[in-house]
């Protein structure tokens, strides 16, 4: 058996960044950019109205009260998108909409709800009253108010959020250098699996493994190809492979790994490539495999639904999110407190227990779900994390242990009234 560590090194040795591509700014969200973003110019590039109202020069109204307004000439209407044509001279008003460049003169902007406006018949008749004073400045936004000019907006490293997507479009861009997400394929093995809406038969089972770790891809941000169901046939095994490795960045079995006669996965592998069969030191998910299909990764998962989620989560995501160019690549590790005794006797292996994560008297503190087994998903369903328990004698209840932590919404404390976060599941 080989421990932990050093199995996730040898997976993440095999599966190296993507070379970067050239995307369009919206499909870059939730990549990692590969360059720097420089933002050229100032965001804004211009002073602009942040109110619909009128431009004035502060120091004309700074007597303007309700019951003494100040009266001024409004000489121009300037919209968004345009430039004023004429400048605020002394007593002189523009009408001025959100977003339209300050004409010069005029150095605070009078809101609509701040001033009686007469709509004159002719153009000089046109006045407004204006009802409160001015600050110099007021309502107006400023040229590099967001950005200086020469300001990296996106460091290299960055995965761009949808936020992010929009300043670098307000830099001019529309594309943008990144990592592209890994396409992962995903594919189950297994003459007892049956799709539904199929009946099972007598000693059948649903492929459940098969949606679950393209839910899991697609959850580390990745691109899935559902490669399908393949019965366990050395043949069919090999050719669903080769058309894997031509679609794919990465492959995912699960089953046929372990010590089994029917490891058929294991065969064709071995006629194919140069596999390598490892036993994680680990419990569960003991059985891991790392090949090379026609020069793409394949990691292969053992069959065992919680074993093959639980080998995702601690293997295979970190792998996912090392091609993908992140430098997060595992789930947080959490120091927390043991709810209750978690008991085990030593065998070489860590023992990844899942466990939720509740607030007790405001501290964080982890207890097992229900039941542990293997083949029990829904228990595991259950969880908010995996509780590492090291080899040994267990922990004893109140003391520290170590969590991965799958589900983030965990740590929220719970709300008053909100029914919490059990909701988004
Ligand atoms: P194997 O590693 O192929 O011997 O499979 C170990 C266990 O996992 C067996 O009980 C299988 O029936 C089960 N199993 C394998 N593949 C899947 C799958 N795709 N969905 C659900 N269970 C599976
Ligand atoms: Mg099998």
């Amino acid at each position: 058996m080989r421990p932990l560590s050093e199995v996730r090194d040898l997976v993440l040795d095999r599966c190296s960044p993507l070379a970067p591509e050239e995307l369009p700014l919206h499909e870059a969200r939730g990549c990692v950019v590969v360059d720097d973003v420089v933002a050229e110019a100032d965001l804004p590039g211009f002073a602009s109205s942040a109110m619909d109202g009128f431009a004035v020069r502060a120091a004309d109204v700074a007597s303007a009260t309700e019951d003494i307004p100040v009266v001024l000439d409004v000489i121009e209407t300037v919209m968004a998108g345009r430039p004023a044509r004429r400048s605020v001279g002394a007593r002189q008003a523009i009408r001025i909409m959100t977003g339209a460049p300050v004409p010069e003169g005029a150095d605070a902007i009078v809101p609509v709800e701040r001033s009686r406006f007469s709509d004159g018949t002719r153009d000089h008749d046109e006045t407004v009253a204006v009802l409160a004073r001015a600050e110099p400045g007021q309502h107006v936004r400023g040229a590099g108010d967001d950005v200086a000019a020469g300001t990296v907006v996106v460091p290299a490293g960055t995965v761009l959020s949808p936020a992010l997507v929009g300043v670098v479009a307000a830099t001019g861009r529309t594309t943008i250098e990144v990592v592209p997400r890994p396409r992962v394929g995903v594919i189950s093995t297994g003459d007892e699996l049956v799709e539904a809406p199929r009946g099972l038969a007598p000693g059948q089972i649903r492929d459940s493994n098969r949606p679950m770790l393209l839910a899991q891809a697609a959850a580390a941000g990745c691109w899935t190809v559902d490669l399908g169901w393949v019965r366990d046939d050395v043949d069919a095994i090999a050719a669903a492979l080769h058309r894997a490795a031509f679609r794919c960045d990465v492959i995912l079995t699960s089953g046929g790994v372990s010590m089994g006669e029917a490891d058929i996965v294991k065969l064709v592998l071995e006629r194919m490539t140069d596999p390598e069969w490892i036993q994680v030191a680990i419990r569960p998910a003991k059985p891991f495999a790392v090949a090379e299909v026609d020069g793409v990764p394949l990691l292969g998962l053992p069959g065992n639904p919680v074993s093959a989620l639980v080998s995702f989560a601690v293997l295979v995501r970190p792998a996912l999110r090392q091609m993908a160019g992140r430098s997060d690549l595992d789930h947080p590790r959490l120091r927390v407190r043991a709810g209750v005794a978690l008991d085990r006797r030593p065998d070489g292996k860590d023992h990844l227990v899942r466990v939720t994560l509740d607030h007790v008297d405001g501290v964080l503190s982890a207890t097992p779900v229900a039941a542990q087994g293997s083949h029990q998903l829904w228990a595991t369903a259950q969880a908010d994390g995996l509780a590492v328990v090291p080899d040994g004698d267990g922990i004893a209840a109140g003391e520290e242990v170590e969590v991965m932590v799958l589900d983030l919404g965990a740590l929220v404390p719970p709300q008053p009234s909100a029914a919490g976060r059990r909701l988004d599941r």
